[in-house]
């Protein structure tokens, strides 16, 4: 949804204007209308809302669902819509007239019901991660999630026949976009977009709906409300995918969705409990709107289930496994191959010994290899053994065909790295029973690589967001410097360097001088503006590898190596100079301030880093006493200077 938009918008408008893409009818269109005008009155929106028995029950309901429990429930049609604001309801009418208008259609590859049921579970997902990360109504997401995916139902509305072809391919996220793209001319997220700004919703919302699929593709600034608000939509849309998900696909999105709680502050339990409240709601959800909602077990039983088994009858249709046939007799190869294919569903690839068969796995990389024991060139047991001696080998599981092998040469087989073995000639059913097991091991290598995938994303966010929190536990936030508790440490650091070397290190502390007669006189705020120029100037005048911090109020400590007390004390006047010489303008204001300064170096007698702390401390009293924009040394239990 750039600016200038895509060159298949023009194609869009087209189709908009013609009243082509879904649109809401009836009394939701009568309801955008009214509330559309700038003098509507909730009385005359809840008429409106009224006239439709249906979205009345639908309103009331989502305005209690919202309400805290124990508080008085929502009978009336004004006082919900007085508390879900006009501008969720004219949305939510919206939404409804569509499910409504479009619960069957022309596409006979687009499951209509399914749809909506997706969507619909989007919807609560939304409304539910709303209400925990409170970047928008929660009544608004759900109408985004509701319409997150209106682009695909436009396509399949729009264009019937070319989308039941490009779905026919299976392609999924960003391939499917692309395919859609290139057979229609523009993908789902942006007839979404263009159905969205029709319907009036506000592109602070549009554009994460837009970019929910990929959300860090999109180029929003880290931490921003967009970015934020893709993400929750992202979260939501998977929540969705895991409930919508057939039994034996369930077990893949649980990893993600675990990852995606830990973002914002979700354990296990905790998301657990969102997901089955979300699940609650949907079923009531798609009761009310006569859509279809699977049951679902609770969260932790989905997650604690073991990766299902193959079903019984195979072929797994499903993503067809790829697998090496390495056999040296034609015949036998072109009976095992049928069997395979037809089936058992799988891709086979064939090879006439093992030299040709290890070729071909490093090119095709199967994950199930069946091949002959005795062949020419390369025998089945070499094979194997050079197969299991390289990286990309190791995970395939392994078959072997044999003969009327005796126990010994079966151990040898194992030995060389072989999984399973199956006899000549062929049983159908015995070879079945081995595939299934090889399915399954193929099944929980891939569910171990996805969870892996996702440990090793969820371990690297973590980095990132541990950065972060260090980051923010030592710095202070008005001033950007190092906090107290930063400049303890660097204390603790210059002091057992300067131990270490026996050069001297000299501690600077730096108070501004009547502060508190600047907030009486300017306010607060004008007093944080002094204080952040103030450290500026610190900043600007030390060294860079001296440390400066805020250790508190409109107090600074620097620390500089290698400073003897003469070194620090020119440092300590210039600072001193350079801050009294200051305006700060704020306000249209011209401010002047002064610091005193109290120095300490390190001395012999001195044992512990505290008290070189306390030295600067006496000597900055000093120069309090002594009149104050003045800078005081302490050394050898006397304060010099004043
Ligand atoms: P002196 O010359 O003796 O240091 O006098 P002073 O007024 O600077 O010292 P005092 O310690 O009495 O007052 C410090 C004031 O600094 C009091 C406190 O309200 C103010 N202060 C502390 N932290 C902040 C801050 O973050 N922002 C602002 N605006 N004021 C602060
Ligand atoms: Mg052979
Ligand atoms: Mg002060
Ligand atoms: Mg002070």
């Amino acid at each position: 949804m750039s600016d200038n938009g895509p060159p298949a918008m023009s194609k869009i408008e087209q189709l908009r204007i013609n009243g082509q893409l879904p649109s809401p009818k009836g009394v939701a269109l009568a309801i955008m209308e009214v509330s559309r005008r700038d003098d509507a009155t909730l009385d005359e929106v809840a008429r409106v809302v009224q006239s439709d028995p249906a979205l009345s029950s639908r309103l009331l309901r989502l305005s209690n669902a919202a309400t805290a429990s124990g508080a008085r429930p929502v009978a009336s049609i004004r006082e919900a819509v007085r508390r879900l604001g006009m501008a969720s309801v004219r949305q939510l009418a919206l939404s409804f007239s569509l499910v409504d208008q479009y619960l069957e259609g022309p596409c006979t590859a687009f499951d209509y019901a399914g749809f909506w049921s997706h969507s619909l579970f989007m919807a609560v997902a939304c409304h539910e991660l709303g209400r925990l990360i409170r970047c928008a109504s929660p009544d608004e997401l759900f109408a985004c999630g509701l319409l997150a995916q209106i682009g695909r139902l436009a396509l399949a509305t729009v264009y019937p026949a070319d989308y039941a072809n490009v779905l026919a391919t299976e392609s999924r996220g960003a391939a499917l976009r692309a395919l859609e793209r290139e057979r229609l001319g523009a993908d789902h997220n942006d007839f979404t977009a263009a159905i969205l700004a029709d319907c009036g919703m506000p592109k602070a919302l549009a554009e994460p709906v837009y970019h929910h699929e990929s959300p860090d593709a999109a180029g929003f600034a880290d931490g921003s409300r967009p970015q934020q608000l893709a993400h929750l939509f992202f979260h939501a849309r998977r929540m969705a995918d895991l409930g919508c998900a057939p039994v034996d696909e369930r077990h893949g999105g649980v990893s993600e969705l675990l990852r995606l709680g830990g973002r914002i502050g979700l354990d296990a339990p905790a998301l657990g409990e969102v997901f089955d409240s979300v699940v609650e709601q949907w079923r009531d959800w798609a009761e009310l709107l006569k859509v279809p909602a699977g049951p679902l077990p609770l969260f932790s039983a989905i997650a604690d289930a073991p990766v299902p088994r193959p079903e019984e009858s195979l072929p797994a249709t499903r993503n067809r496994q790829r697998i090496l046939l390495v056999e040296d007799d034609p015949m036998s190869r072109m009976m095992t191959e049928g069997l395979l294919d037809h089936l058992l569903g799988c891709t086979v690839y064939s090879a006439e010994n093992g030299k040709e068969g290890l070729a071909l796995a490093l090119e095709i990389m199967p994950q199930i290899v069946i091949t002959d024991w005795l062949m020419p060139v390369m025998d089945g047991l070499d094979f194997c053994r050079a197969l299991r001696g390289t990286d990309w080998g190791q995970s395939m599981y392994v078959i072997m065909l044999t003969g009327e092998e005796t126990e010994e040469k079966i151990i040898e087989a194992f030995e060389a790295g072989v999984d399973d073995y199956v006899t000549k000639p062929l049983n159908i059913r015995a070879l079945n029973a081995r595939m299934r097991a090889a399915l399954h091991y193929v099944k929980l290598l891939e569910a171990w690589e996805t969870d892996r995938a996702q440990l090793k994303q969820f371990a690297a966010e973590l980095a990132v967001s541990n950065r972060r929190l260090e980051h923010a536990a030592m710095t202070d936030l008005l001033t950007e410097l190092p906090n107290r508790r930063a400049g303890m440490e660097a204390l603790t650091r210059f002091w057992s360097s300067s131990q270490r070397t026996g050069q001297p290190v000299a501690a600077l502390m730096i108070d501004v001088d009547f502060f508190k007669s600047i907030n009486d006189r300017y306010g607060h705020a004008i007093g944080d503006r002094v204080l952040q120029a103030v450290a500026r100037a610190i900043q600007k005048a030390a060294r860079r590898d001296d440390s400066v911090s805020r250790l508190g109020g409109e107090e600074f400590l620097l620390l500089c190596h290698d400073a003897d007390p003469r070194a620090a004390l020119l440092v300590a006047e210039r600072l001193r100079r350079m801050i009294k010489a200051m305006t700060i303008n704020v306000a249209g204001m011209e401010i002047t301030t002064s610091v005193s300064i109290g120095v300490a170096n390190r001395e012999n007698s001195m044992p512990h880093e505290d008290d070189l702390l306390r030295a600067a401390d006496k000597a900055l009293y000093g120069a309090k006493k002594s009149g104050r924009d003045r800078v005081c040394l302490f050394a050898n239990g006397k304060t010099l200077g004043g």
